[in-house]
């Protein structure tokens, strides 16, 4: 089973994506994560990564392209992958398409979680994750059990996001008004969209998307 998540920055994509890829064994492949692990080994890709980043656009369309193939190719002989923030242009919706193709992978899903920009602000403006097990936290929305330590794996290291300030998130938003929201009505002509509400308790909206792909393939 193939998914691909759609919706804006703070939609909840992300937290979405793992538990799908926990209950149907299947991989999460977050082009938006590849790109942090870019930047934390300091590759080439991730220097030029950075700026475009931190500057809340999106990074050149060939390179993330070219990123998502070869992971897409190593998540082979599980039950499938989870596309969470990719595609986010149309020039990457048309060459998911023809990847899929040539690879003789089926997409089975397209969900678009859908949610309000004042509640975007407030969601990205407070998150925080640990910085060990990745588990995801808010200084308002959801705090850890006990100060300053992990719920899943007890560190006490936590990091937050250098584009979750408000500044870049207006730019975040701006792109995706921009060069993601077009690619909506791609995937609703070919009829494989459907549409989830985001607000709610994470558990809520989970289910909303369980239904979906528990009900489809
Ligand atoms: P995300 O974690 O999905 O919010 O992505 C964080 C940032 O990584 C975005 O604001 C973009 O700068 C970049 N990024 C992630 N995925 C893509 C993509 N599919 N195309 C272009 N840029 C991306």
């Amino acid at each position: 089973m193939n998914i691909i998540l759609l919706g804006p920055p703070g939609a909840g994509k992300g937290t979405q994506a793992k538990q799908l890829e926990e209950q149907f064994n299947l991989v999460q492949l977050s082009t938006g994560d590849m790109l942090r692990e870019e930047v934390k080994a300091g590759t080439a890709l991730g220097q030029t990564a950075k700026k475009i980043m931190d500057a809340g656009e999106l990074v050149p369309d060939d390179l993330i392209i070219a990123m998502i193939s070869d992971r897409i190719d190593q998540a082979k002989g599980k039950n499938g992958v989870i596309l969470d923030g990719f595609p986010r242009t149309t020039p990457q919706a048309e060459a998911l398409d023809q990847m899929l193709a040539e690879k003789n992978i089926q997409l089975d899903h397209v969900i678009q979680i859908e949610i309000a920009e004042d509640i975007i602000v407030a969601r990205l403006s407070g998150r925080f994750g640990c910085a060990k097990c990745g588990a995801g936290y808010h200084d308002e929305f959801k705090q850890t059990q006990k100060e300053g330590v992990c719920d899943e794996c007890g560190s006490t290291e936590f990091i937050r996001r250098s584009d979750d300030n408000p500044e870049t998130v207006r730019n975040r938003l701006a792109a995706y008004e921009k060069q993601t929201a077009p690619i909506l009505p791609y995937y609703a002509a070919k009829g494989t969209l459907q549409k989830v509400d985001g607000l709610g308790e994470i558990e809520e909206v989970y289910h909303r998307v369980e239904e979906i792909v528990s009900g489809g393939s």
